[in-house]
């Protein structure tokens, strides 16, 4: 067997991983057409012709309800604010519960604050790493106001459970599908099954504008709120015809006609920049999977998952090495990888010391909710314990890397006595691994 890379030996991986450039001449088009026009915003606080943006913003939206078969896509400058819109335009309020997964990028956590919400914690599921339904609905009381599902990683969660769920009790879904486009649950696409969706754009996402994102809806009086709150709605509302003025703090949450025109681009090659993303996931999972204590990420019978991240879990006591050491030897072949993803969100220090907004715990001094250390089991095992991830999205796909990257791993795999013994000895080095929050 040939020594391991951690040991001394030569790392599997050759060729140094090459960063996804996904931007080319198409974008390049799109963005003079925009330039030549000297028009970089086509926005206007006040309601009227131009308070919905430019020709640039209006086309990637019209193009974006085409491909994702929704009767509104609103874009915003971020998935967070997205977030924040929606969570604006379902009417939360303070003192509101929102029932959101732990084990997420803090963004979604964070949407229920901003308007005095609070965020309530369910864990998830050991396979998908999605909420999980039958926990949610023990979380529900008078107070809850909405869910906020995360497709993590690119997979759906139980989308039309957690939709019924939330009809059954009268409460909004909301999908953060910002690592999800394109993912779907029965030929549904994730991010339109929840009563609004939120996509990112962001440069690490799928596809990117370098900034931005998009909230999808199918409801119209939704789908004006966004806008509203996306533009100045305190200078809107009225006119626009809105009664309730509940949530109508405007934001300005406005996309520049030159991240559209990127945008245009980038959806129309949507397809040719998830196909690579998948096949080195579905490669890295059929690699393992006969490899006892390595389970690769789970696909839900009828979903597509799209891979953001391929995830694996890493049994200890069948591997008989430290996930660690694990990782630290994946890493020193060549293979990048991170364990844990993030902290439990509730962990942070937000929650443990209840102070976001003044000093006085607004919004925690509404509610009884505690955030604690235990409270998630799952999610805390996954962390700490079981995941190992590849950022499969931030690299360019080749079937060469892909066979290195399944060699890598299998090396690892089969040296595992010799790294037992490695480790009896105690003499393991750093070797570059880490915990990437
Ligand atoms: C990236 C991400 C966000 C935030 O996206 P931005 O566009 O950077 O604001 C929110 N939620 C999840 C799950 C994400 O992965």
């Amino acid at each position: 067997m040939k020594t391991l890379a951690i040991m001394g030996g030569e790392p599997v991986v050759k060729t140094p991983l090459q960063f996804y450039k996904s931007v080319g001449d198409r974008e390049r088009l799109e963005v003079q057409k925009v330039l030549d026009s000297g028009c970089l915003s086509g926005y206007v606080g006040a309601w009227g012709d131009a308070f919905d943006g430019g020709p640039a913003v209006k086309e990637f939206e019209s193009n974006w309800r085409q491909v994702f078969k929704c009767n509104y896509a609103i874009a915003v400058n971020s998935a967070t604010s997205g977030l924040y819109a929606a969570i604006g335009a379902c009417g939360v309020g303070p003192g509101d519960e929102v029932i959101v997964p732990p084990y997420t990028m803090s963004a979604t956590a964070m949407a229920p604050l901003v308007y005095g919400g609070i965020p309530v914690f369910c864990d998830i599921e050991a396979d998908t790493f999605c909420l999980d339904p039958d926990l949610v609905r023990k979380e529900i009381t008078p107070k809850t106001k909405a869910i906020i599902a995360v497709n993590l990683f690119g997979h759906a969660a139980k989308l039309r459970e957690l939709r019924q769920i939330a009809d059954e009790h009268g409460l909004y879904l909301i999908e953060d599908n910002a690592q999800g486009p394109f993912a779907t649950e029965n030929d549904v696409f994730a991010g339109t099954i929840g009563h609004i969706g939120i996509f990112s754009l962001n440069y690490h996402k799928h596809i990117h504008t370098g900034e931005g994102g998009m909230c999808v809806t199918q409801d119209e009086q939704l789908a004006l709120k966004l806008r509203l709150i996306r533009n100045h709605g305190e200078n809107a509302a009225i006119p626009a015809g809105l009664t309730d003025l509940t949530n109508m703090v405007g934001f300005n949450y406005r996309l520049t006609e030159m991240s559209a025109a990127v945008g245009i681009a980038q959806l129309a090659e949507a397809q040719t920049h998830l196909q690579g993303r998948e096949e080195t996931a579905r490669k890295l999972s059929l690699t393992i999977k006969d490899f006892k204590g390595l389970t690769p990420p789970m696909v839900r019978e009828n979903c597509r998952h799209v891979y953001y991240v391929w995830a694996m879990k890493f049994d200890k006591n069948e591997i008989g090495v430290s996930r660690d050491t694990f990782s630290k030897a994946l890493f020193a072949e060549g293979f990048p990888n991170y364990v844990g993803y993030v902290k439990p969100l509730y962990m942070l220090p937000m929650f443990q010391k209840k102070i976001a907004f003044g000093a006085k715990g607004f919004p925690f001094n509404l509610s009884q909710r505690e955030y604690y250390e235990g409270m998630c089991p799952v999610v805390e095992r996954m962390h700490s314990e079981q995941l190992i991830w590849f950022p499969n999205c931030v690299y360019q796909p080749s079937h060469k890397l892909d066979d290195e990257l399944c060699q890598a791993i299998t090396k690892v795999y089969e040296s595992r006595a010799v790294l037992r013994d490695l480790e009896n000895k105690d003499s393991l080095s750093c070797a570059g691994s880490g915990n990437r929050n």
